[in-house]
């Protein structure tokens, strides 16, 4: 038998995409299942964007790119960043990349070794905790907690830093729960890390422009004293409903940016070129679509809440950001896991288990409400039937 020498003896993976294959095996035999469990906008990508992908297409845009992206759509990440953040940045220290995740796999693997030790959120995106694990590097969850509003604590945070920690990731607004950080606790955090200047720092801001009820959002790019080691993740699946297209961008620090570039070379080349042209058009182009879509969730959101929360033993906390909502399912005497296995088995229902997101994620379920209001109607009489 083979026996390979990297640690994908340890790489773990992310359950939402097995959800998802058992939701279509089940939709195949002719179940009606409502899928509440991927990740990812339930609307087309705006046409202008796509457009301007087959225009570049038709353009003969059908080579390589540098691998780092076309400028002009390093420039478009810039502008944007300018507009959302208030920071300039060079264009040359942005990263255009296959995909979100693409970021936190390099930065990982850039950090993760045997004998350091990584900090990453718990409950919190899955591929973190994993990538910690291929590279061999100890995984230290950093407790979000739903009685903090599922923020991290800077205090908290902080005491678990040490000189053996490489790299902390963080992630707000966050994936599960949609929990967003306040300033304040960011800033807790970046003061007392000035004890650690050779921790790196990675910031998940996927779901920057998904907020709701004036919530502001806070880029780790707007702490000057940390722009050293900082890199920040960003992408255009969520804010711009583009996640077959695999595009996303990264900022990195100038000690680490050759690395990046680097690493595109060898692994992927460049991201495929009409996708990127696209990428300026969404940045660039009309943001109608964007704010059609964020009103729905927010719709979806205040309907989600309202109705879980009528559900006897279930309370769920407002979400401040993202498309998720993370209900607390303690009292029903379920394990979170098999709640979700039966909800999808039994009630035709697709949702994760919280332990899907780390241990701390045990006594929530995630439930996606990039669906539509009817259908989330439907779910939700199926749980509250389900639970009866
Ligand atoms: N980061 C978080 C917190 C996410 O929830 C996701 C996707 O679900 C990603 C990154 C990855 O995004 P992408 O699909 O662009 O790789």
């Amino acid at each position: 038998m083979f026996k390979t020498i990297s640690g994908f003896d340890k790489i773990g993976e992310e359950n939402a995409f097995t959800v998802l294959a058992r939701a279509a095996e089940l939709t195949a035999e002719g179940r009606n299942i409502i899928n509440l469990g991927i990740g990812q906008p339930d609307f087309p990508t705006p046409p202008h964007i796509v457009e301007a992908a087959i225009k570049a297409l038709k353009d003969g845009h059908h080579g390589y790119t540098p691998a780092t992206g076309i400028l002009p759509l390093r420039e478009a990440v810039a502008r944007r960043t300018l507009q959302t953040t208030g920071v300039e940045i060079s264009p040359e220290r942005v990263v255009i990349v296959p995909g979100g995740k693409v970021t936190m796999f390099a930065a990982i693997l850039m950090f993760g070794a045997p004998g350091v030790e990584i900090m990453y959120p718990d409950p919190g995106f899955p591929i973190y905790r994993s990538m910690i694990e291929f590279t061999g590097a100890t995984p230290v969850p950093i407790p979000v907690r739903e009685e903090n509003g599922f923020a991290f604590s800077g205090e908290e945070t902080l005491a678990l830093v040490n000189q053996k920690t490489s790299l902390i990731i963080l992630n707000s607004p966050a994936n599960p729960t949609g929990g967003i950080t306040p300033r304040a606790e960011i800033e807790k955090l970046i003061k007392g890390l000035e004890k650690f200047p050779d921790t790196a720092i990675l910031s998940d801001e996927i779901y920057d422009s998904m907020t709701y009820d004036g919530e502001e959002h806070t880029s780790l790019l707007t702490f000057p004293e940390i722009r050293d080691r900082l890199i920040v993740l960003n992408g255009w699946s969520k804010t711009w409903a583009m996640t077959g297209w695999r595009l996303g961008w990264s900022v990195w620090p100038d000690g680490l940016f050759e690395n990046m570039r680097k690493l595109a070379v060898n692994a992927w080349s460049c991201v495929n070129a009409p996708a990127q042209f696209a990428g300026i058009a969404a940045i660039d182009g009309p943001q109608d679509d964007v704010a059609n879509m964020m009103a729905a969730f927010d719709r979806r959101r205040q309907l989600v809440v309202r109705r879980l929360n009528a559900i006897e033993n279930i309370t769920c906390a407002t979400p401040k950001g993202a498309f998720y909502a993370f209900p607390n399912i303690t009292k029903t005497g379920w394990q979170a896991k098999k709640l979700a296995t039966a909800l999808l088995e039994e009630a035709g229902v697709a949702t994760i288990g919280g332990p899907d997101f780390g241990i701390l994620g045990e006594g929530y379920i995630r439930l996606s409400y990039a669906n539509s209001e009817e259908n989330i109607n439907i779910a939700i009489d199926r749980i509250e039937e389900f639970l009866r």
